[in-house]
């Protein structure tokens, strides 16, 4: 390979290639479309794509598509080649402007939630010239939202959009007031840091769960897992390593700003973390990561899980979404910044997120729902399905000397008005920092930590820039109108703290008691998927997303049912695969063992009837005993199966596999597990835990 800045960006239409392919004009045109959101001319538009498409030809492109995020979590492309036929059996290459803005799509087996029905399937893609162009594997890339013709989103793109013109228009009210009247938008970025496992390919393959359910439906713990934290930063294996390096050189020349790779806590565990961007990029660069994550362990022998909980007994994968919100001017407007003035600001966007955060439990812990994050969230390792917001002791107390109008008597002493005083610089990313929250403040942004590995980055952010949205649309109302700014200001900032502060939480989020406490304080504690998902449709949330115009009620209903589906259908592989391992895997295995041992036992006592005989008896009666449960699991989860509620009602079909034969499978693999304890390793019919976990 070159050196990074040789390779870096060079599969990529990015700004330093349109400038240097396009007419001045266009360029100028386009660049206001991508900074200002206006329409884009359709004449520009035909310039661009040809330019587009000569250079794309140039890089070995025969083919282009509208890349696009259906609401299925992963990403959606149909090729096409940019021939034309001239006459005489030749072609010329052709790619016009109407190609590149608008895209047919016939998607009629993509997820809608209701709001296209098959036999009109016809949506529409539409490019998103905010996020460049880029070729993947012989075609080029075209960053694209996906509607239906009227209109409705049938994406996690074109909400993530909408959210991020809310936000920026409410803070930019916001901003006025302050006379910060240069910052005409301002911009969500996102940092996501991707966990994942990487197991050996060969043993893999011998697993049906792996292949169907992304997890492990069986497996007893391996004698070590994390316990003496010795992988976490550990000294990268050269496998991995080799991994890793030409994982890096992959997303560079896609323009993934691929910066920070480790070992994590578990054993076989990887994280990589890019250098944050603008929000919607960022999730484009995070569904291109994780299949390039994918694609690239597959040249090493290896397989990339980016289920949340691949392995029982060890930490599971989330994706850290790290968030704050910046002008284009370049501000952080979460940072405390370096006068009075700006301190105020800083309080003010805090508390718009802290009463967001507050008010709209149930959306964010909704917006990170799914079967696999479930097994994750109240796992002893990962943020709790309990949401709170972890600030520090130092802001902490900053805001209690605020409410109560005392002294703050930090490393800086002061009274604490604000608007008069300013905040003492916070250690940023201290390493000793909290990390049980699922939602921590780290300095100058705010860390979510519920996102699952698998999850597109999407939903979680929508949800994020529509609530405090909403926050710093009610701070503009009431301070647009005020007589006095600094004090109603202040009154503001004070009502605030002492309405939210409930939210916040510093201590240890993974104690026991933290449960019983957070009840007392009245805070959501919503366990499953099946109980956040319904509030998508909650009174208050379909107004609060209408109100800002990111998600009708439509909308809302759609993505509440197909989440629902999703999860009802996910169990059903699950229950199957595992009725299939052990029907035709585990249970022979075990059967036939036993047989080998009883007959032994019968050797050993043909060959002196006086030996001591207790090793093969108890053996043999453990093994009948753990056949016998196994079938009676089976049986169970068989029956519970065969009696599922028709379909129809999606949260009844959900609740009934989360209720029903969620319980029943956790009884059959601990029988499962429980005879693989006890019989030989060779006479097991799949690889285990310990080879899974310490091989690669
Ligand atoms: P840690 O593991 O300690 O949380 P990492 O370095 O792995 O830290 O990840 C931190 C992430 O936060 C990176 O993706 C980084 O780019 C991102 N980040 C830093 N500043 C901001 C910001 N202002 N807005 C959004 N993300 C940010
Ligand atoms: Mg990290």
């Amino acid at each position: 390979m070159g050196t990074v800045n040789e390779i870096f960006g060079i599969n990529v239409f990015n700004d330093e290639v349109m400038r240097q392919r396009l007419p001045k004009e266009t360029y100028r045109a386009l660049h206001k479309t991508i900074d200002d959101g206006r329409r884009l001319d359709p004449q520009v538009a035909s310039v661009v794509a040809n330019a587009m498409k000569d250079w794309a030809l140039e890089h070995g492109a025969t083919h282009y598509t509208h890349w696009f995020q259906p609401l299925n979590s992963v990403t959606a492309e149909k090729h096409d080649a940019f021939i034309t036929p001239t006459g005489g059996g030749k072609i010329i290459n052709e790619f016009s402007g109407r190609e590149l803005v608008r895209g047919e799509a016939d998607a009629s087996s993509l997820p809608s939630g209701g709001l296209r029905s098959t036999f009109e399937a016809r949506g529409y893609t539409a490019w998103d010239p905010t996020s460049y162009a880029f070729i993947k594997e012989h075609t080029l890339c075209i960053p694209t939202a996906y509607c239906s013709y009227s209109g409705e989103a049938l994406d996690k793109k074109t909400p993530l959009l909408r959210s991020m013109e809310a936000v920026s228009r409410q803070a930019v009210r916001i901003l006025k007031l302050f006379g910060r009247t240069d910052a005409t938008r301002v911009i969500p970025s996102v940092g996501p840091e991707q966990e994942y496992f990487l197991v050996d390919k060969k043993l893999y393959d011998r697993r049906s769960d792996l292949i169907f359910a992304g997890r492990t439906l069986f497996g007893a713990c391996a004698p070590k897992g994390q316990e003496l934290g010795d992988h976490f930063f550990g000294t990268i294996k050269p496998r991995v390593q080799a991994f890793m390096t030409e994982l890096n050189e992959e997303l560079w020349k896609l323009g993934v700003l691929a910066k920070t790779e480790h070992n994590e806590t578990a054993p076989a565990q990887h994280e990589m973390a890019p250098i944050y961007s603008i929000a919607n990029v960022a999730c484009d660069h995070n569904q291109l990561t994780m299949e390039i994550m994918k694609k690239v362990a597959g040249r090493h022998g290896l397989m990339c899980l980016l289920n949340e909980k691949p392995f029982e007994g060890v930490n599971g994968s989330g994706k850290h979404n790290n968030w704050s919100l910046t002008t284009n001017t370049g501000y952080n407007l979460m940072e405390p910044g370096d006068s009075p003035h700006e301190s105020a600001q800083f309080l003010l966007f805090l508390m718009s997120v802290i009463k967001a955060v507050d008010e709209n439990q149930d959306m964010l812990r909704a917006s990170v729902a799914s079967a696999g994050n479930d097994h994750r969230l109240g796992g002893f390792e990962a943020p709790p399905a309990i949401i709170s917001i972890f600030l520090g002791d130092e802001l902490t107390e900053i805001l209690e000397s605020i409410e109560k109008g005392t002294d703050y008597s930090g490393r800086e002493k002061s009274d604490m008005t604000v608007g008069v005083h300013m905040l003492p610089k916070f250690p940023r990313d201290t390493t000793d920092r909290n990390r049980t929250s699922p939602f921590a403040f780290t300095g100058n942004k705010f860390e979510f930590r519920m996102v699952g590995s698998s999850a597109s980055i999407a939903t979680a952010n929508v949800v994020l820039n529509t609530i405090v949205a909403e926050s710093l649309r009610q701070f503009a109302d009431e301070l647009e109108a005020a007589d006095n700014f600094q004090e109603t200001l202040h009154d503001l900032i004070v009502r605030t703290i002492r309405e939210h502060k409930r939210i916040i939480f510093n201590g240890n989020n993974y104690a026991p008691e933290w449960v019983d406490e957070a009840a007392r304080r009245g805070l959501l504690k919503l366990d499953s998927t099946v109980d956040a998902l319904p509030c998508y449709t909650a009174e208050k949330n379909i107004r609060l997303f209408a109100v800002h115009q990111v998600l009708s009620e439509n909308e809302l209903r759609s993505r509440r049912d197909i989440g629902l589906d999703a999860y009802a259908k996910m169990i059903a592989i699950e229950a199957r695969t595992m009725l299939m391992m052990a029907r035709r895997e585990i249970l022979p295995a075990a059967v036939k063992y036993t047989g080998e041992m009883a007959e032994a036992g019968n050797r050993i006592r043909q060959y002196d009837g006086n030996l001591p005989r207790r090793a093969p008896d108890d053996l043999v009666g453990r093994l009948c005993a753990g056949c016998d449960a196994l079938q009676e699991g089976m049986d169970r989860l068989d029956e519970a199966m065969r009696n599922q509620p028709g379909e129809g009602d999606f949260l009844e079909s959900a609740r009934y596999m989360h209720d029903v034969v969620l319980q029943r499978m956790t009884d059959l693999r601990r029988a499962a597990d429980g005879l693989e304890t006890v019989m030989d390793r060779q006479s097991w019919p799949f690889p285990t835990y310990d080879e899974l976990l310490f091989n690669v």
